[in-house]
């Protein structure tokens, strides 16, 4: 059984894929972090411009606990500004969507798993048990993401955070491959109004019916 959801950048993806996944007792698997983990070596090594190259020449292990560069385990890096903007851009580029495609069609066929990103029910995992789309207002994401941060200890000004989520929606949603959009069967779930406790009832419920 898999289960896709795609959405916008901080409609809270990450935490509630994982918290369904745990909840259905099946896999989780975050895309996203693939894509910036390949942000993350590409800026560390320079930012080569022959693609194809830097993929054969990375040394990027992704694994079920995680991904390795260089044989470290990448966690807070991956969150950066800086790699979210470069994860972004790199993301439109057709060696490095398919040098992920395989890996991810894989993950989904191997196990059960509840999978997220951005073409997750569009392309990835077409045959998904059920495909969501979760989304919130701007205001919510810029607000939620502008907290995370906090927590983190990382202070970016509420205006910049939403201007920079609205520059990633809108290369997410312009490239020529993968958009993010909407699968045609996807249901679509705005959860601006609801916990994580709630939105990840009202899709178990959902699953499980
Ligand atoms: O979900 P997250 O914000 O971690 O994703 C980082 C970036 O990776 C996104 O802005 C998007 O450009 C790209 N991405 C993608 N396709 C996916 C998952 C992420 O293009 N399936």
């Amino acid at each position: 059984m898999s289960i896709a959801i795609d959405g916008p950048s901080g409609a809270g993806k990450s935490t509630i894929a994982k918290a369904l996944a745990k909840k259905l007792k099946i896999a989780y698997v975050d895309t996203g972090a693939m894509y910036r983990a390949l942000a993350y070596a590409f800026i560390d090594m320079g930012n080569p411009q022959d693609h194809h190259r830097a993929l054969e020449e990375m040394n990027l292990k992704i694994s079920p606990e995680g991904i390795y560069y260089k044989d470290k385990l990448l966690t807070d890096e991956l969150r950066t500004g800086q790699v979210s903007k470069r994860a972004s851009e790199l993301s439109k580029e057709p060696a490095i969507r398919a040098y992920l495609l395989d890996y991810q069609r894989k993950l989904g066929s191997d196990q059960d798993v509840v999978m997220e990103g951005r073409d997750i029910g569009t392309v990835v995992l077409k045959d998904a048990k059920v495909k969501f789309f979760l989304t919130a207002s701007d205001q919510v994401r810029a607000q939620r993401r502008y907290q995370q941060n906090l927590e983190k200890g990382i202070q970016i000004p509420l205006d910049q955070v939403e201007k920079d989520l609205k520059e990633r929606d809108h290369r997410d949603c312009n490239r020529s491959l993968a958009p993010l959009k909407q699968a045609e069967d996807a249901i679509v779930i705005d959860n601006s109004n609801l916990t994580l406790e709630e939105t990840v009832e009202k899709m178990a419920a959902i699953v499980e019916a």
